[in-house]
C-alpha cells in the first residue's frame, strides 16, 4: 500500500484489531482470576439453598420443585446413590461427567466443576453446555442421598442479550471502518493538495491558490507553504529583474565603447574630439569595472551570515581618510565641506564600513547643487556611534526615499542619469549596516538637501 491514505485506513484498522485482541486478552484474564470464582461461589449458594430446602420438607414433590427452578432458566441433572439419573431444564450438550465426581457429592462433598472448568477463555468457559460445568450439591430426599448438578440456562437468560451484544459488536466494526476511511481521506486530503502545489511550484509557476482553511498544524503547514510560494515569487521576480538590470548596465556602456571605438577608426578626426572620445570610452570602462566591483561586493554581503574580519578602528579617522580619497571631486564640483570627527573606535569590519562611507559620500557629492555643502558629523553614544552625511543637494521625494535601497533603483533617472551610477550604492550600505546590526536612516526634502545617519553598535 503505497498511498498515505492506505496507510493511514490500514494502520488504524490494524490498531483497532490489535485493541480488540488485547481488551479481549484483558478481560479473560479478570473472568478467570476474579469472576469465575464469583459466579461459581453464586451458584454453589443457590445449588446449596435448594439442597436446604429439599431437606426441609421430605414431602415436597421433587420431579415438580426441579421442573419448576428447570423452567425459571436453570439446567439441573440428579443422580442418586442407585446411579438413578434425572434431567431438568434444558438439555446439556455434553453430557459427560466423571464417575468420581458424581460420588464424591453423594458422598457430601462440594463439586465446583464452573470453577475448574479448562477451558482458556471466557467464550468457551462461561457459555460451555456441559454437564462438567456445573457446581454439585449432596442433599437427602426419602432417606435417599443424590448429587445434584445445576449451572444457569445461558441459552434462555442471554439469548436476546446475546444478539444484542453481536450486534452492537458487529455495527461498531462496520462503523469505525467506514469512519476510518471517511476520517482518513480528510485528513490526507489536504496532504495531497499540498503535494499536488509543491509539484506545481517546482515547475515554476507561482499562481498557487491552497484551498485548505484548517486551525491545526496541517493548516499552519499550508499557510507557511503560501508564505514561502510568494517569498519564492518575489525572489524569483527580484532574480529576473536582476539579471535584466545587469545585462543592460553591462550591454550600455559596451554599445558605448564600441561605438567611440568605430568613430576613433576614422583617422580623419580631430585631436580634440579624439581626446574626447578617449575620455568617454575610459569613464564607460571606469563604469564597467565599478558595477563589477560593486556586485562582487554585493554578492560578498550576501554570501556572509555574520562578520568574520571584525577588528577595533577608529572610525573618524577611516572617514577621513575616504574624505582625503573624494577631496579632488569635492573642489572640483567647488562643494563646501565641513565635518566634525572626534575619535570615535568601534568594532567592525573596516573594509566593509569603507564602503559605506565612500558610497555616502560619494553620493552626497553627485547628487548635490553648485556650490553646495556637505557636512560630516560622528558622534560617540553610550553603546553606538551615529556618523551622518548632510548635502544640501537636489533632495529627495517621500515616493522615491522608499525604494532609494532598491538593487538598481536611480530615483529621477533624467537628472541622475548626468552622473555616474549604477542603482547598487545604497543597497550595499544597506545590507553592510545590517550585517552590523545598526540601522540606517534617511531624511530628505525635494531641492532641498539629503541628511543619512548611520547608527551602528560599538
Ligand atoms: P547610485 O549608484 O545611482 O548612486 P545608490 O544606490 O547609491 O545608486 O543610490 C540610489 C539612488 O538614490 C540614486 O540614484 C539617487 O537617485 C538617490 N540618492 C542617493 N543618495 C542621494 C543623495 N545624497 N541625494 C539625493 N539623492 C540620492
Amino acid at each position: 500500500m503505497k498511498s498515505l491514505y492506505g496507510k493511514f485506513a490500514l494502520t488504524t484498522i490494524f490498531i483497532m484489531v490489535l485493541s480488540g485482541v488485547l481488551s479481549f486478552v484483558i478481560s479473560n484474564l479478570y473472568y478467570q482470576h476474579s469472576l469465575k470464582p464469583q459466579n461459581d461461589d453464586k451458584i454453589t449458594n443457590f445449588a446449596l439453598e435448594i439442597s436446604k430446602y429439599i431437606q426441609k420438607d421430605p414431602n415436597i414433590n421433587l420431579n415438580n420443585y426441579l421442573n419448576h427452578i428447570g423452567l425459571i432458566g436453570y439446567q439441573i441433572y440428579i443422580v442418586n446413590d442407585d446411579g438413578v439419573e434425572q434431567f431438568f431444564g434444558n438439555a446439556y450438550r455434553d453430557t459427560t461427567l466423571s464417575k468420581k465426581a458424581m460420588d464424591t457429592v453423594i458422598a457430601g462433598e462440594i463439586y465446583h466443576g464452573i470453577n475448574q472448568f479448562p477451558h482458556k477463555t471466557f467464550v468457551t468457559g462461561f457459555f460451555a453446555n456441559e454437564l462438567k460445568n456445573t457446581v454439585g450439591v449432596p442433599f437427602t430426599y426419602q432417606q435417599r442421598k443424590f448429587a445434584l448438578f445445576i449451572r444457569p440456562d445461558i441459552k434462555l437468560m442471554f439469548n436476546e442479550m446475546h444478539l444484542l451484544f453481536a450486534w452492537l459488536l458487529l455495527t461498531s466494526i462496520l462503523l469505525s471502518i467506514l469512519f476510518v476511511l471517511i476520517g482518513s481521506k480528510f485528513l490526507v486530503n489536504p496532504v495531497v493538495k499540498l503535494n499536488q502545489a509543491t509539484k506545481i511550484l517546482s515547475e515554476g509557476n507561482f499562481t498557487i491558490h491552497l484551498d485548505i482553511n484548517r486551525k491545526d498544524e496541517i493548516g499552519d503547514l499550508a499557510g507557511s507553504f503560501m508564505n514561502m510560494s510568494r517569498k519564492l515569487e518575489k525572489v524569483d521576480k527580484l532574480r529576473k529583474e536582476f539579471i535584466s538590470n545587469v545585462s543592460h548596465d553591462i550591454q550600455s556602456p559596451l554599445t558605448n565603447i564600441k561605438g567611440y571605438l568605430n568613430l576613433l577608426d576614422d583617422e580623419g578626426i580631430s585631436k580634440e574630439k579624439r581626446q574626447n572620445y578617449i575620455k568617454v570610452i575610459h569613464s564607460e570602462i571606469n563604469r564597467l569595472s565599478n558595477l563589477s566591483k560593486q556586485l562582487l561586493l554585493l554578492s560578498s554581503i550576501e554570501s556572509k551570515k555574520e562578520l568574520i574580519d571584525v577588528k577595533e578602528f577608529d572610525v573618524a579617522e577611516q572617514i577621513k581618510s575616504v574624505i582625503q580619497q573624494f577631496s579632488w571631486r569635492i573642489n572640483e564640483r567647488e562643494l563646501m565641506l565641513s565635518y566634525s570627527l572626534p575619535e570615535t573606535k568601534m568594532t567592525g569590519d573596516p573594509f566593509l564600513l569603507y564602503s559605506v562611507w565612500e558610497n555616502l559620500l560619494t553620493n552626497a557629492i553627485k547628487y548635490n547643487v553648485e556650490n553646495g555643502s556637505i557636512d560630516i558629523i560622528v558622534t560617540s553614544l553610550n553603546d553606538y556611534i551615529e556618523v551622518q552625511f548632510k548635502d544640501s543637494g537636489i533632495g529627495l521625494e517621500s515616493s522615491q526615499i522608499e525604494r532609494i535601497y532598491d538593487r538598481f533603483y536611480r530615483a529621477d533617472p533624467s537628472r541622475s542619469k548626468a552622473v555616474e551610477g549604477t542603482g547598487l550604492g545604497l543597497s550595499i550600505v544597506q545590507s553592510i549596516v545590517q550585517l552590523h546590526r545598526g540601522k540606517i536612516v534617511v531624511e530628505s526634502v525635494k531641492d532641498i538637501g539629503t541628511n543619512f545617519t548611520v547608527i551602528l553598535p560599538k
